[in-house]
């Protein structure tokens, strides 16, 4: 119906007059129809065979009359005058009762019957009763008499019902030919209606077809105005709006977005060799290849002949570029099978990052382009940034990714551990798991360097898991010296969190090493507390349920809003060390410091000062009341076996600070 409805609806006016027509005629039709069958009904013979019952009655009951006359004239006198009177009788009160009842429908004329046998009646009971002309009621002339009336009242009934069967026949004749009428004019309409429908709807189907065609056409119209023909791709124009608006996007939030122009190398000799069947074929593979190395928020574009480009949106790392482009170079240098020919090709790509490098569409195109040609220029099928310090940049951390891919098999990575110092009971409050890796020819590395590259990659969701297990089995070894646990504090990372860390994830691992879940502290970022994100409140959540605490690590340095400290189960600030460096010199930082301690006693938190490297910076922080400190002033990050003496020593703060200093207080 829904479908018949919007099929109308598209139909232009001289259907909807059509229509109009169609749905006058059909209303006439039905007037007319209700109206004849009206008339057949009003002048239908209801009665007519109820009339010609009764009046066949009269016949018999006249014809018995006779009888009994005829027995009267020679039987026992007294009995059949007797009965003779009774049936006089009977024929008499019929006869009242039809006029009663046939008073408003005399179809067949009751006053005829009247007229003709009332008389005779008289006469036949006048005689019965008193006789005639001297003679006695049962004498032979009297019923002679009543003999004669009876015989001749009986054939003039005989007579009235033929004539109302011939009336009857002439009414049911009438009717018929009425009726034949009716159906001669019902199939006629109907038969123009279906006519009129038929005409209708191949009117309508054909406007549709036009509609379509007309709206295929704009369709097509638009898309060529668009997308490219052969890969089916967004074309020039098509991409430098799109490009026009990110740009201006990104100029406004100061997101990053990388434009990338990909050339395909040596594709006029392939074109030329074998043809540009195969060249078309070709470009479209490459089309397809690439789409499948970005997002689906990401545009692929063909600018013409050989040339893409590829907008990549919101990143968080320009170097983010670098891993598209290096996979969109490997997928190009795939071989490809077109017809029977095994084609080989690559590509040179090169990338522009606004806003750093351009605030402008045309100028970072032409930058993209630049870059390109740099590309092809270095011996092709690679990438160059338009930035030079950014290529050397992404070449350093394409070979970090590629090395850190192998480095989890090759145990090369290792954990350092960094003793957190409660400041009043002057022992060990907490480690921290710090993550390191030896690297073969360059030696060990530190996570700031690796540790954006496997946040870039996705590494860090495997190596997470890694230093979380490490890290907890070492620490219940550590369960054995000391009277008092540490806490084991492990960093976490946005990425890791947004990946799927989560309480199902570290439940069974701490089961395994068999550490206690409400002696982990994970560490994480203010930014992962400000994103908003339901799957980090879910996560967090399901941490504290099992125990877990929750500190926010470089705190200060993020955001303003604090609001998220009542939305989040966080237990531990842990102050940045950048307001501990500059505490001592640095008034405004050291009433920051103070203002942090107090904030995180007034919310009921813990408190740890990072980076403390100075006894200054220790009386400092002691003054101010602060409850944790951490810093190479107490301790370095230090392997586990350095670990085990620190406990086995009693771990006491007093034994870390040099004795002259010990005076000194500010
Ligand atoms: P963080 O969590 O804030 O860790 C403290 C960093 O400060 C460590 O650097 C530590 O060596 C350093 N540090 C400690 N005391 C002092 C001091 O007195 N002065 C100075 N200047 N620095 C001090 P590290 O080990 O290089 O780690 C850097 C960052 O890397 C960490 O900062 C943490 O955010 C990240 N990280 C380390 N391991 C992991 C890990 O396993 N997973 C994740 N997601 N991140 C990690
Ligand atoms: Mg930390
Ligand atoms: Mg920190």
């Amino acid at each position: 119906m829904k479908t018949l409805l919007r099929k109308l609806a598209t139909c232009s006016s001289s259907s909807l007059i059509l229509i109009t027509l169609l749905l006058l005629v059909t209303g006439t039709f039905i007037y007319y129809a209700q109206k004849t069958l009206g008339d057949i009904q009003a002048s239908l013979p209801i009665d007519l065979s109820k009339q010609e019952q009764d009046v066949a009655l009269l016949v018999s009951e006249f014809s018995d009359l006779i009888r009994l006359v005829q027995s009267a004239k020679s039987a026992d006198k007294p009995e059949a005058i007797k009965r003779l009177a009774d049936q006089i009788s009977l024929v008499d009160r019929h006869l009242e009762k039809m006029r009663e009842e046939y008073r408003f429908n005399d179809l067949i004329g009751v006053s005829a019957i009247h007229a003709v046998l009332n008389p005779a009646m008289f006469d036949i009971s006048k005689w019965s009763r008193e006789g005639v002309y001297s003679f006695t009621p049962d004498s032979p002339q009297t019923l002679g008499l009543i003999e004669l009336r009876a015989d001749e009242a009986n054939r003039r009934a005989t007579q009235l019902l033929s004539h109302s069967a011939g009336k009857a026949l002439e009414i049911l004749s009438r009717q018929a030919w009425r009726m034949k009428r009716f159906r001669q004019v019902t199939t006629t309409t109907l038969g123009i209606l279906g006519i009129m429908s038929l005409a209708l709807v191949i009117s309508a189907l054909r406007q549709q077809r036009t509609v379509f065609a007309l709206r295929e056409s704009e369709e097509q119209i638009r898309f060529r105005a668009n997308f490219d023909q052969i890969t089916g791709l967004p074309n020039r124009p098509n991409f430098i709006e799109h490009l026009g608006e990110a740009v201006a996007r990104s100029c406004r939030t100061r997101n990053l977005i990388a434009l990338l122009f990909i050339d395909l190398d040596r594709f006029k000799t392939i074109n030329d060799t074998l043809g540009h069947d195969i060249g078309d074929q070709l470009i479209r593979e490459v089309g397809q290849r690439i789409s499948q190395c970005v997002r689906s928020t990401d545009m692929v574009a063909r600018l013409g002949g050989d040339e893409f480009t590829v907008l990549l949106q919101d990143m968080s790392d320009a170097m983010h570029a670098s891993l598209i482009a290096e996979s969109i170079i490997e997928q190009l240098s795939r071989p490809y099978r077109i017809e029977s020919h095994e084609v080989y090709s690559s590509a040179s790509i090169g990338i522009t990052i606004c806003p750093i490098d351009s605030e402008d569409a045309s100028t970072l195109l032409k930058n993209a382009d630049m870059a390109m040609y740099q590309a092809k220029d270095m011996g092709r099928d690679t990438f160059r940034f338009f930035t030079s310090t950014m290529t050397e940049q992404a070449r350093h951390f394409l070979e970090i990714d590629k090395d850190l891919r192998q480095a989890m098999a090759r145990e090369e990575l290792f954990i350092e551990y960094q003793p957190i110092y409660d400041l009043q009971e002057g022992r060990i409050a907490g480690i921290e798991a710090l993550m390191r890796w030896r690297h073969p020819e360059k030696g060990v590395i530190m996570p700031d360097v690796f540790i954006p590259v496997a946040e870039e990659t996705g590494l860090i969701v495997p190596m997470g898991y890694w230093i979380l297990e490490q890290a907890s089995r070492q620490a219940v070894s550590w369960q054995r010296l000391g009277a008092a646990m540490p806490y084991l504090a492990v960093n976490v990372s946005t990425r890791q969190i947004m990946s799927g860390f989560c309480r199902e994830k570290i439940g069974p691992l701490l089961e395994k090493s068999g550490f206690p879940a409400n002696r982990l502290v994970l560490e994480i970022t203010e930014s992962l507390l400000m994103g908003n994100d339901n799957r980090v409140n879910e996560a967090l959540g399901g941490f504290r349920e099992m125990g877990v605490e929750l500190a926010v690590d470089d705190f200060g340095t993020g955001y303003s809003a604090l609001n998220y400290l009542r939305n989040f189960p966080v237990s531990l600030l842990k102050i940045d060390r950048s307001f501990i460096r500059d505490m001592v010199e640095d008034h405004g930082d050291a009433r920051l410091v103070e203002t942090i301690v107090a904030m995180a006693g007034g919310l009921d938190l813990g408190v740890v000062a990072e980076g403390v490297e100075t006894p200054d910076q220790h009386y400092a922080l002691q003054k101010r009341g602060c409850s944790m400190v951490q810093g190479f002033f107490y301790s370095n990050p230090v392997d586990a076996g350095a670990v085990d003496l620190l406990l086995s020593e009693g771990n006491g703060i007093e034994d870390r600070i040099p004795a002259d200093t010990s005076t000194r207080a500010s």
